[in-house]
């Protein structure tokens, strides 16, 4: 997985400590931590679709234990 995405979900579980909504205020405690913020959510989603889809991971290290699904 990039660490790009890992550092999107990081933000994310930050943003969550002090808000527990998905709200205006929890998406601005993103956007300050991680400028890119909504981007990297739009392309984690899209990869997270590609995975529906397809199931092939585009990185060997990606999800744990998805050869049983
Ligand atoms: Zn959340």
């Amino acid at each position: 997985m990039p660490p790009e995405f890992l550092r999107m979900i990081v933000v994310h579980e930050l943003a969550h400590l002090k808000e527990s909504e998905h709200n205006k205020a929890f998406y601005q405690l993103c956007l300050h931590m991680e400028p890119d913020y909504h981007q990297l959510e739009f392309d984690l989603r899209a990869y997270l679709c590609y995975l529906d889809v397809d199931g092939v991971p585009l990185w060997s290290a990606a999800m744990p234990s998805d050869e049983s699904l």
